[in-house]
C-alpha cells in the first residue's frame, strides 16, 4: 500500500512475553499529569461526544496540525504511524522538507493557537488537539536533540506519569512463579523452557492464528456493527523489534503482521488477535475512520502520530480488549479446547499456563521501572538487560529485544500497561453505573480523550 495510506498501530513486543496481554507489556496504574491548559471538556463531554466549538478555527488548526505532523515525519520515521488524508499534503511535506528549527517554531505557534481555541471552547476536540500539538512539539524537540527526564517525556507525549514502584512486589510475584515451576535452573530458564514447550509449530501458525482471530472477531461482532467491507490481512514477518503490528490501510482494512523471530506461544494467538484485530487496533481504526474522520470530518484523525496521547487509548484498549472479549476463564477454555488441539499441543498444560500468566501479569509494570532507570541513565544497558531477564522472566535474547524496543520507542512502553489499567478502570466505573461494558468500551474508542481525561471521566 502507499506509504501514507498506511495507518499503523503498535503492537506487542517480546519484552512482554511473560504477560497475558497482547503486547509485550504488563499492566498497572499510574498517576496522570494533567496539562496546564483547560481540559474540562473531556470528563463532561464524553457522554455527549459533541463539539460546541466554532468549526472553522478548529478545522484550520487541525489542518495545520496534520501538515506539521507530516513535515515532522520527514525527519523522524516513527513520527507518523499512519496517514490516510489528502495525498498532496503528504507530497508537499516531502517536497518542502522544512528544517527541524522551523518546525519547532511552527509547533510552538500552533500550540498557542490550539490552547486559545481550547480555552474558548473547552470541547473534547479542542482539548485533544491542544494535547496532540504539545506532544508534537515535544517530539520535535527530542528529534532535534533535547532530552527530557522519563517522567517529563511521558507527561508531554502521553499525558501520563508512571508511579514509583516497590520492587519487593515484583519479587513477590517472582516467588509465586518460582513455586509454580520448581527446579534448579535460573527461573527465567525454567519459564522459558515451559513456555517453549507450548510454542505453536511453524506449520500450524496460519491455522492457529486464523482460528484465534476469527473467534475474536465473532465475539466482537456480537456487540458491534462494523462496516460490511471491514477486513484484514495476516502476514508473518521477521527481524522486527515488535512481536505484532497493525498497519491500518484505510478503507476499513488492516494489515496485521506477526513477528516470528522467536517461537510464538499458544496463548499469544488470542492476545494478538484481540490486540491487533478485534476489538483492538483494527476495530479502533475503523471506528475512528467511520466516526471521527468520516461522520464528523475532523481531519486531525486522518493521521496517527505515534508519540501522542492517542497511544494510551490505542494500546490500553487493545490490551484491555483481550479480557473484555474473553472474560474470566473463557480465554484459557477456548485455548485448551480449540487452539491446543489445532497446534498439536497437550491441553493438560493449559492450567499451569493460565496460572503462570496470572502471576506474570503482576510484573507488567516492571517494564516502566526498567525503561525509566535505563533512559534516565540510572542503569547501563547491560543492567537493563539483566533486569529485563529477571523481571520479564526472559532469555537474554528476548531481553535484548525488549531493551531495543525501549531504545526505539522509549516511554511508549507504559501505554501497554498503564493504558490497559486506565481503560479497565473506566469501563468498570461505567459498568458500576449500569452501562454495558462493550458500550462503554465503544464510547471510549470513539471519543478522543487523553489519559487524564479518561481518568477524570465519571
Ligand atoms: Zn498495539
Amino acid at each position: 500500500m502507499r506509504i501514507f495510506a498506511a495507518l499503523a498501530l503498535c503492537l506487542a513486543l517480546a519484552a512482554c512475553s511473560g504477560e497475558k496481554t497482547a503486547s509485550p507489556s504488563t499492566d498497572n496504574t499510574a498517576d496522570s499529569a494533567p496539562e496546564t491548559a483547560a481540559v474540562d471538556g473531556g470528563a463532561e463531554a464524553i457522554d455527549q461526544n459533541d463539539d460546541p466549538a466554532s468549526g472553522d478555527d478548529l478545522d484550520k488548526i487541525a489542518e495545520d496540525f496534520v501538515k506539521l505532523a507530516l513535515a515532522a515525519g520527514v525527519h523522524d520515521a516513527a513520527f507518523v504511524d499512519a496517514y490516510n488524508g489528502p495525498e498532496e499534503w503528504a507530497e508537499a511535506a516531502k517536497t518542502e522538507a522544512r528544517s527541524l528549527e522551523d518546525l519547532e517554531q511552527d509547533a510552538q505557534a500552533l500550540l498557542i493557537r490550539a490552547s486559545r481555541a481550547n480555552a474558548d471552547t473547552g470541547s473534547v476536540r479542542s482539548s485533544m488537539l491542544e494535547k496532540q500539538t504539545r506532544a508534537a512539539l515535544a517530539r520535535i524537540q527530542m528529534v532535534r536533540g533535547d532530552t527530557f527526564p522519563f517522567d517529563e517525556e511521558t507527561r508531554l507525549l502521553y499525558d501520563v506519569v508512571a508511579p514509583q514502584y516497590d520492587v519487593s512486589e515484583f519479587h513477590n510475584a517472582i516467588s509465586e512463579i518460582n513455586d509454580l515451576l520448581p527446579g534448579d535452573a535460573p527461573l527465567h530458564e525454567r519459564v522459558d523452557a515451559f513456555r517453549s514447550s507450548l510454542a505453536i509449530p511453524e506449520d500450524k501458525l496460519q491455522a492457529v492464528f486464523e482460528a484465534a482471530i476469527a473467534e475474536c472477531r465473532r465475539r466482537t461482532l456480537e456487540h458491534y456493527d462494523l462496516p460490511e467491507d471491514e477486513t484484514f490481512r495476516l502476514e508473518f514477518v521477521t527481524d522486527q523489534p515488535w512481536s505484532g503490528y497493525n498497519w491500518y490501510q484505510g478503507g476499513h482494512e488492516s494489515l496485521i503482521q506477526v513477528n516470528t523471530d522467536f517461537p510464538i506461544m499458544i496463548d499469544r494467538a488470542v492476545d494478538l488477535g484481540c490486540h491487533e484485530g478485534y476489538p483492538g487496533h483494527h476495530t479502533w481504526n475503523v471506528f475512528i475512520e467511520r466516526d471521527l474522520l468520516g461522520e464528523k470530518g475532523w481531519i486531525e484523525y486522518s493521521i496517527y502520530p505515534l508519540f501522542s496521547p492517542m497511544s494510551v487509548t490505542a494500546e490500553g484498549s487493545a490490551n484491555y480488549g483481550i479480557e473484555l472479549t474473553f472474560p474470566g476463564a473463557e480465554k484459557i477454555a477456548f485455548e485448551r479446547d480449540v487452539l491446543f488441539p489445532l497446534a498439536g499441543l497437550d491441553p493438560a498444560d493449559a492450567g499451569k499456563l493460565e496460572a503462570l500468566n496470572e502471576a506474570s501479569s503482576k510484573l507488567s509494570h516492571a517494564r516502566n521501572h526498567i525503561a525509566r532507570a535505563y533512559l534516565d541513565e540510572k542503569v547501563d544497558r547491560e543492567e537493563a538487560i539483566r533486569m529485563t531477564m529477571e523481571f520479564g522472566l526472559q532469555s537474554r535474547e528476548r531481553a535484548e529485544q525488549g531493551v531495543r524496543f525501549v531504545e526505539t520507542y522509549r516511554g511508549y512502553v507504559l501505554n501497554y500497561n498503564i493504558g490497559r489499567d486506565i481503560v479497565a478502570d473506566y469501563v468498570a466505573r461505567k459498568a458500576d453505573g449500569g452501562m454495558d461494558r462493550w458500550e462503554a468500551f465503544e464510547t471510549l474508542l470513539t471519543t478522543p480523550l487523553s489519559a487524564s481525561d479518561i481518568q477524570s471521566a465519571k
